[in-house]
């Protein structure tokens, strides 16, 4: 895989390093089908279907996708949401009403927070960046899920802060999300870096806050070429970044 370095020069020193959540330090994507390996084996599908689990996981996500579309639409609510991506999954899987198991969808938001695997390199980065700076986490997502996600990874000893949209009532990319997490840190907006890998809500809703913001991309092939000022860089490796961050701080100490 290739590795692209951040281009950017900080030109000051950085207090605080913020970090988006989900698939930027946790890893929603893999959790979230170990998730669904579980609730599977739990519910004994296979009896009631000709779907492998590799083949349910996969029907379910692009059930998932279709129903998330719609939910940001405003076609239907987050209880649709929540039931609807596992009914239409079991009626696309030939699973009888009769036989659908009819709690699954909050067994799922049940199982989901509790699995540990993190982004590569996301432990060695944070281990890394909290010797020198403070860590917080801002984020899209429920109080108590995120909590979860957080303590059962084992993260929590590196964070000092966490915002979610729930706790304030507002979320990324309003900038007000943003201007509160500094303001209850007592941050300047440039002495603070974020990122995360939601091109619309994180990487431009951290530079619409006048934040230095930087993409995280596991995936190379969807590289993104922003040219605004703020726009720190694209990051592929976590821990180049964290060493990237730390010889820069000490570059401005020196000075
Ligand atoms: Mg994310």
């Amino acid at each position: 895989m290739s590795e692209i370095r951040p281009q950017y020069q900080l030109e000051k020193k950085i207090d605080w390093v913020f970090f988006d959540l989900d698939n930027t330090l946790w890893d929603f994507d893999k959790n979230a089908e170990k998730a669904l390996h579980e609730l599977y084996r739990k519910h004994k599908l296979h009896l009631n279907t000709t779907y492998r689990v590799e083949q349910f996981v996969q029907l379910y996500k692009d059930v998932n996708a279709s129903y998330w579309k719609r939910y940001e639409l405003g076609e239907i609510d987050k209880d649709k949401l929540r039931t609807g991506r596992f009914i239409d999954t079991f009626v696309l899987m030939g699973i009888e009403p009769a036989l659908q198991p009819t709690n699954i969808w909050n067994e799922y938001l049940e199982i989901c927070p509790q699995m540990t695997d993190l982004m590569p390199g996301a432990l060695e980065c944070l281990s890394k960046l909290s010797q020198v700076f403070k860590i917080g986490v801002l984020t899209n997502g429920f109080e108590n899920t995120q909590n979860v996600k957080i303590i059962k990874s084992g993260i929590n000893k590196y964070i000092q802060f966490l915002q979610t949209s729930e706790s304030v009532k507002l979320a990324k990319p309003n900038e007000e999300f943003f201007r509160l997490a500094l303001f209850e840190n007592g941050v300047n907006r440039t002495n603070c870096v974020y990122i995360g890998d939601n091109l619309n809500t994180d990487v431009w809703g951290g530079i619409n806050s006048g934040i230095t913001t930087f993409h995280y991309l596991y995936d190379v092939n969807n590289i993104e070429h922003i040219t605004h000022p703020l726009f720190g860089g694209t990051v592929t490796d976590l821990v180049d970044w964290a060493n990237w961050l730390i010889a820069n701080q000490a570059k401005y100490e020196s000075n």
